[in-house]
């Protein structure tokens, strides 16, 4: 069932539903603990609703995402679990959220005085987790406006105009199982946990680790772990963990056409590329606008009929070029062509594309555009 922005996909981007639940249960597994599973971003670009809805089946414990406007979403999609948003404006309606009953993470007295506001209009309780800056310097509670935020808190709390749901911190070197900057940033969030049960206020999940800490880190764990990327099968650190992880996604196409190219032509944008000898092309409808990066002009690798052909010239905003050699390999007009996949058949990978183009995998699946269309199997949803 593609969820397509147009009729005229050329590309698909499968997503393997059972893979992604395979995962929450990896993740569940190694950390020992429930899973707050997240899924901004749509879903790091699979699909917020159809992955939610899979993980929510599977027991995710909840589901996290950066804006409200994406919690809310999730909700008019029918999802009843816990949800909470943790990135905010000025702007951001915490009306709309405390509606859906979304849970927001507060980053600063501004911000808990917003939802505070929202919620006496509305004449409701908002449900809040407090989100702690423990050292990552980016979100979250800062330390010299601690005191006050308590305190701050402490009366909201007292008048019922939130719940606290959760405590959260988010690590800076999560990737990095030794550092101690993990330890010092768990330590903080210990104490401000303390630090508000003091003040009467006692939340029911506390939460610290992103994938890469869910993944080496299990003592600090605390009541869920909070992975994204580890739920869509990718390991971002893959020298200190072989945990079993999937990745879900599989991009394909079709061979659009095939030609013959002599010797001394150059191939594509300001011909960086010269064929070395005759050979036979395919042109392989996706570029940079679907998601392809440009930086990966030559160094492409794709699969058709299960073999390696190499991208040649530039990568263009909707193509780009690969050299069949000179007896074509057999290769016709709609052929499919695996662009990155599981890599369990030795086949191209996200991680792949990433490390050629000095980037991590988030940034591959996340920029898979919208004329790509999104592809289920493996599930319910
Ligand atoms: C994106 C995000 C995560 C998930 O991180 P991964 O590295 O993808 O596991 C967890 N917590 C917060 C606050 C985030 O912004």
């Amino acid at each position: 069932m593609p969820v397509s922005t147009g009729t005229t996909a050329l590309g698909t981007a499968t997503v393997d539903l059972a893979a992604i639940a395979h995962n929450l249960r990896v993740l569940s597994d190694v950390a020992g603990v429930g899973v707050l599973a997240v899924v901004k971003a749509g879903g790091y670009g699979h699909g917020a609703l159809p992955v939610a809805r899979t993980l929510v089946d599977a027991g995710a414990v909840g589901l996290g995402v950066a804006h409200v406007g994406e919690a809310v979403a999730l909700r008019e999609g029918g999802i009843a679990a816990p949800v909470t948003a943790w990135l905010h404006t000025p702007d951001t309606d915490f009306e709309s959220a405390i509606a859906a009953d979304v849970d927001v993470a507060v980053s600063s007295s501004r911000q808990l005085d917003a939802v505070v506001a929202a919620a006496a209009r509305r004449g409701e309780t908002a449900s809040v987790t407090v989100k702690v800056d423990t050292g990552m310097n980016r979100g979250g509670v800062a330390a010299p406006e601690w005191p006050a935020f308590v305190e701050a808190f402490g009366r909201a709390h007292a008048a019922g105009a939130v719940r606290l749901h959760g405590a959260m911190a988010h690590l800076a070197c999560g990737d990095e199982p030794e550092n101690p900057a993990n330890d010092e940033q768990a330590a903080g969030l210990r104490a401000a946990v303390d630090d508000l049960r003091r003040i009467g206020a006692q939340p029911e999940l506390v939460h610290l680790a992103n994938t890469p800490a869910a993944l080496t880190r299990p003592d600090l764990a605390f009541d869920a772990v909070r992975p994204g990327i580890g739920v869509y099968g990718l390991n971002p650190v893959p020298r200190h963990s072989t945990a079993d992880l999937i990745p879900a996604m599989t991009l394909r196409t079709q061979v659009s056409l095939v030609k013959q190219v002599s010797a001394g032509s150059g191939i594509s944008y300001g011909h960086t590329y010269r064929a070395p000898a005759d050979t036979v092309v395919a042109v392989i409808p996706v570029g940079y606008a679907d998601g392809v990066p440009r930086l990966l002009s030559g160094r492409l690798r794709v699969r058709i009929n299960g073999r390696d052909f190499t991208g040649v010239g530039r990568i263009c905003m909707d193509q780009f070029v690969v050299d069949l050699g000179p007896d074509g390999g057999g290769v016709v007009e709609g052929d499919e062509v695996t662009l990155f996949g599981t890599g369990a058949d030795g086949g191209p990978t996200a991680r792949e594309w990433a490390d050629l183009t000095d980037t991590i995998d988030y940034e591959i699946v996340t920029g898979i555009g919208p004329r790509i269309a999104r592809v289920y199997t493996g599930g319910g949803a």
